[in-house]
């Protein structure tokens, strides 16, 4: 039997106009502001007169530690809002935007796959409403206020050799990673070494992200570092007043943007920060406003649980006072065999051992997941390849670890196929188990909450950060930035530091190779290991396949 590419299944949508998906949530059609037939964002006048309204119950969709074989967290956050309302619940998800960089580097959409999808998917990949390219020119317009004020005799005082600032494109560019700017004599200001990051990792993304209004977006826009004085002291976006220009180029992207599922229920897709060096989520806005409309809101974090969902709660819940009423832990038969020691290649053939085996990796997140205080239920993201005594041997895992695991077959039935989960799923968010609380405390220093996240969430003997980083930690204590969370960047495929260690690893240490301070994001980046802030393409880039057919349709995309 064939199947159809996502592609051509979001092709054959039967989509309805925007204005009858606002209607579902009670949006009037002038709160609606409409880019072309089926797309829209929501005003921000009437998301601020829904603020005295009840919220709905929040459900996180995350996953084990990622592997090649791909575990489907979009897919299953929009077939789990489908089943939703398909039993009657009236539900909204919200996910997060593409970036152009992975477009056209590897094949992959971020729209969901099979009928699991949000729709137009191919807009959805590719320019969308044009957030990110107001979030670039924000954030390029800052870098070019900084060169100017150096150029126009540098009043704040700017060290050239410590502007913090780089610039962003949304590309897969390795070229620009370090660059010269200003060269070519006196007319072109002070030569100094600088570089581009991909527009997701720009803290101006965290920030739109995490902001709560056009107000708390500027002000934390002007907190953004720059760069230092020789006596390192910090100097801010307000101090360039940077901050004001900026928030006008991002009042419109502010507004989360409305489109629909393939069974035309209401999805949010807005903002879309790194995972690693950010928080890696939806923006804040999309998700208050979801819970205001909806009784309840399926919501995606990225990469496994020990990175996604541990900012998604440590981050975003703490920042915005959300609190997960329920848990999706998505797993699947595929991921378990690799986390068994599996080869791609070799995935099509039964191997239930293998699937025992790679089960640790599962049990863990559940028991981590639990520690925050809420209720965790797996999600087997059926693939129509796998044979029931693997199935099996998942679900009686699952069962020994105190929880449950239901097979959800959305990818291929749609909606349908995920009703299980659904009833199951609505029955614990209604049920009021939840008791959600952070890991750490506010009060916390900032390298114990390191300490907490290492040794409770990726289950480490110990931190390892040379006194220099220590330092550094104690000097943003000192100056009144002890209180953020710390937003980890590790690899997304193992608990350790090393990606090659998977299942379930223990006795690892957690190497902090460096600290970054996102004064406007408000967070603390720890960076363990190789981080990537511009991505490059492969050798064969998703690019040189895409094209348009001759009725004009894209080819190529996914
Ligand atoms: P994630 O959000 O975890 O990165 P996605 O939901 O975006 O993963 O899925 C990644 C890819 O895997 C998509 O191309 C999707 O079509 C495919 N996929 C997801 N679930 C299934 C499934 N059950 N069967 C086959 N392919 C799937
Ligand atoms: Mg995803």
């Amino acid at each position: 039997m064939s199947y159809k590419t996502d592609i051509e299944i979001a092709r054959e949508a039967n989509k309805k106009p925007i204005q009858e998906i606002g209607a579902m949530l009670g949006i009037p059609s002038d709160d609606l502001l409409p880019f072309g037939h089926d797309k829209a964002k929501v005003s921000a006048d009437f998301i601020a007169a829904q603020k005295d309204r009840p919220d709905g119950r929040l459900i996180l969709v995350t996953a084990i530690n990622p592997t090649p074989a791909g575990e489907g967290k979009t897919t299953t956050t929009v077939g789990l809002g489908d089943a939703l309302n398909r039993i009657g619940r009236k539900t909204a998800i919200c996910i997060r935007e593409a970036s152009l960089g992975p477009c056209f580097g590897m094949k992959g959409g971020a729209a969901g796959g099979g009928y699991a999808q949000v729709v137009p998917m191919e807009e959805m990949n590719l320019h969308f409403t044009g957030d990110f390219h107001a979030i670039t020119s924000a954030h390029n317009l800052l870098s070019a206020m900084i060169d100017n004020h150096i150029y126009w005799g540098n009043e704040l005082g700017i060290d050239e050799r410590r502007v913090a600032w780089r610039r962003v494109m949304d590309m897969n560019d390795r070229a620009l990673r370090q660059t010269v700017v200003s060269l070519g004599g006196v007319a072109n200001g002070f030569p100094r070494e600088g570089g581009f990051d991909i527009t997701v990792a720009s803290e101006v993304m965290a920030i739109l992200c995490l902001a709560t209004d056009l107000a708390d977006l500027q002000k934390r826009l002007g907190d953004i570092i720059v760069a230092y004085r020789r006596d390192r002291s910090p100097i801010y976006a307000r101090d360039i007043k940077a901050d004001g220009a900026m928030t006008v180029l991002l009042q419109q992207a502010m507004q989360p943007n409305l489109v629909q599922t393939l069974e035309n229920n209401p999805a949010f897709v807005h903002g879309g920060p790194f995972a690693n060096i950010a928080h890696g989520c939806n923006s804040v806005i999309a998700t208050t406003t979801a819970l205001k409309l909806a009784d309840y809101v399926v919501t995606e974090a990225g990469f496994g649980a020990d990175l996604g969902a541990e900012k998604f709660m440590n981050i975003k819940c703490r920042k915005a006072g959300l609190a997960p009423d329920c848990v999706v832990l998505v797993a699947t038969v595929r991921a378990m065999k690799m986390n068994g020691g599996v080869a791609k290649s070799d995935l099509g053939v039964e191997n239930v051992q293998a699937v025992v085996a790679g089960c640790p990796n599962l049990g863990r997140h559940i028991s981590n997941l639990k520690t925050f205080g809420v209720p965790v239920v797996v999600a087997i993201n059926h693939f129509v390849t796998d044979t029931e005594a693997e199935i099996q041997a998942v679900k009686d895992y699952v069962t020994s670890q105190g929880s449950e695991a239901i097979l959800s077959r959305h990818w291929e039935l749609g909606g349908e196929g995920a009703e299980d989960l659904a009833h199951r799923v609505a029955r614990i968010a209604d049920s009021g188990v939840s008791q959600f609380a952070p890991l750490y405390r506010d009060d916390m220093g900032l390298f114990e909450k390191i300490e907490a996240i290492a040794k409770r969430i990726y289950r480490a003997d110990e931190v390892l950060a040379d006194k220099k980083i220590r330092d550094q930690l104690r000097q943003w204590e000192e100056a009144g930035y002890g209180h953020l969370p710390v937003c980890m960047a590790k690899t997304q495929y193992s608990f350790s530091t090393d990606p090659n260690l998977r299942g379930a690893p223990t006795g690892h240490s957690v190497p902090v190779r460096e600290v970054r301070l996102s004064a406007g994001a408000g967070f603390v980046v720890v960076i363990c290991g190789e981080i990537m802030t511009m991505p490059g393409l492969p050798q064969v880039p998703a690019a040189e396949s895409i094209g348009l057919n001759e009725t004009g349709q894209i080819e190529g995309l996914f």
